[in-house]
């Protein structure tokens, strides 16, 4: 077994400037995991050809089906983004959790934003993105996490003590999570 949790981390966590805009995002908890796991990274988007910095994608709803629309292009992403998603996930092997960046529509977790077909309105802000929705059923009892999710503590205790017990004890810069 090794030392450390293995976990997996949206790589605009601090590790490249991948983000739509070209910017990365700066997170205190991403950056205590990585001093404390093994992290592996990665960017859905840019490894199915996005490019950096791109137009926005978004997750629509079409005849009762969610896809991946990327409004300035007129292009949908949804079957690329799902392929790379299986085959990726499928080379994943003792992961101990997953952490991801909110509100995307590839990796949020039941925190994005789903629009009513290619038009502006939201019908809902707690859809997942296509990453994500592959993450939640290939790994069901793997704990999975976002920095939203930080402000519920019991979540954020649940998702700690599922990662690191079996390696020891909860690293001490957590310790906020459980006073
Ligand atoms: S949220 Fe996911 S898809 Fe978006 S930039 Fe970060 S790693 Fe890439």
């Amino acid at each position: 077994m090794s030392k450390k949790p293995k976990i997996y981390m949206s790589r605009c966590f601090g590790f490249d400037k991948c983000r739509y805009d070209g910017k990365d995002f700066f997170c205190d908890f991403a950056e205590n995991l990585k001093k404390h796991a093994e992290i592996i990274h990665w960017c859905p988007e840019i490894a199915i050809d996005l490019g950096c910095p791109r137009e926005k994608i978004r997750v629509i709803r079409i005849d009762e089906k969610n896809l991946l629309f990327q409004p300035e292009t007129g292009k949908f992403w949804t079957e690329k983004m799902l392929e790379y998603s299986n085959n990726y996930l499928e080379t994943l092997i003792n992961i101990d959790g997953f952490f991801l960046k909110a509100k995307s529509p590839s990796c949020g977790v039941k925190n994005t934003k789903l629009f009513e077909g290619k038009s502006e309105k939201i019908i809902s802000y707690e859809a997942s993105g296509f990453f994500a929705e592959r993450v939640l059923a290939l790994f069901p009892d793997t704990p999975v996490l976002t920095e939203e999710d930080l402000k519920e503590k019991e979540k954020t205790q649940d998702f700690l003590k599922k990662v690191f017990l079996k390696y020891g004890r909860i690293p001490a810069c957590f310790a906020g999570f459980f006073s």
